[in-house]
């Protein structure tokens, strides 16, 4: 699928900073598969569903109407996030949703009831898509995949700038741990687990610049065609 550029890898490796600027140099769309996730788990909390019960949660999905857009207000926000027409784009990040988001994913039946509103994003323009499993089991086609990785302690570190800049060293664990832990159940589970696709381009962003990781993907995706240009 010459369309899609797959951007893969464990929470906070900079995916969605990465993968926004490289859509923009493109032309394409970005989108954050992680959002979808992230709308049915706050559904399921509000309902008070237990998030451990895979075909209620998806006929959650299926009842509702989950919208994921560019961001249209200015105040930080990365994306629009609706769900049955209420505005949930700051919501959706909570720790609540943080804690329980991977239990919610890695049900066979969530996975299912999402896979074809992601398959239909990129049919309707090109997409830079991320996730954990876009290059493995969305767009197996896509015409490249990045598997996008940094140290745990580096992740913990710009998550932590990120949301709680004076923070001490005592929230830098609570981070840490909370970044493990949603990684290994995302590495774990049996269905679409967070792996590298054998095909996809690893890029170890420890030591990089944001512009440095965004100009090794677009001269990739240049030298292939791929990604809308
Ligand atoms: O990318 P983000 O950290 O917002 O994703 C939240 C969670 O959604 C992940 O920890 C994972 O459990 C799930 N997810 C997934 N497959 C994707 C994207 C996200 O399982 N393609």
């Amino acid at each position: 699928m010459a369309r899609v550029i797959a951007i893969d890898g464990p929470a906070a490796a900079g995916k969605s900073t990465v993968g926004r600027r490289v859509a923009e140099e493109l032309g394409s769309f970005y989108f954050d598969t992680g959002l979808l996730y992230r709308a049915a788990t706050w559904q399921a909390l509000r309902q008070g569903m237990p998030v451990d019960d895979g075909p209620a949660l998806a006929k959650i999905i299926d009842t509702t109407a989950i919208e994921v857009r560019p961001a249209s207000v200015g105040d930080g926000r990365l994306a629009d996030v609706w769900v049955d027409g209420q505005d949930v784009s700051w919501q959706v990040r909570r720790p609540e949703v943080d804690r329980h988001v991977s239990a919610v994913a890695a049900h066979p039946e969530v996975r299912a009831a999402l896979v074809e509103v992601q398959r239909a994003v990129a049919h309707r323009q090109p997409t830079v898509m991320a996730g954990r499993d876009i290059g493995t089991v969305i767009f197996p086609e896509a015409c490249l995949k990045i598997f996008l990785t940094a140290s745990p302690e580096e992740r913990a570190r710009r998550r932590l700038a990120e949301t709680q800049p004076e923070a001490g060293a005592e929230a830098f664990q609570a981070v840490l741990e909370a970044l493990q832990a949603r990684d290994e159940l995302d590495r774990s589970r049996e269905v679409a687990p967070l792996r590298k696709a054998p095909d996809a381009i690893e890029i170890d962003t420890d030591r990089l610049s944001i512009d440095e990781v965004v100009q090794r993907i677009v001269a990739l995706a240049r030298a292939r065609a791929c990604g809308g240009q």
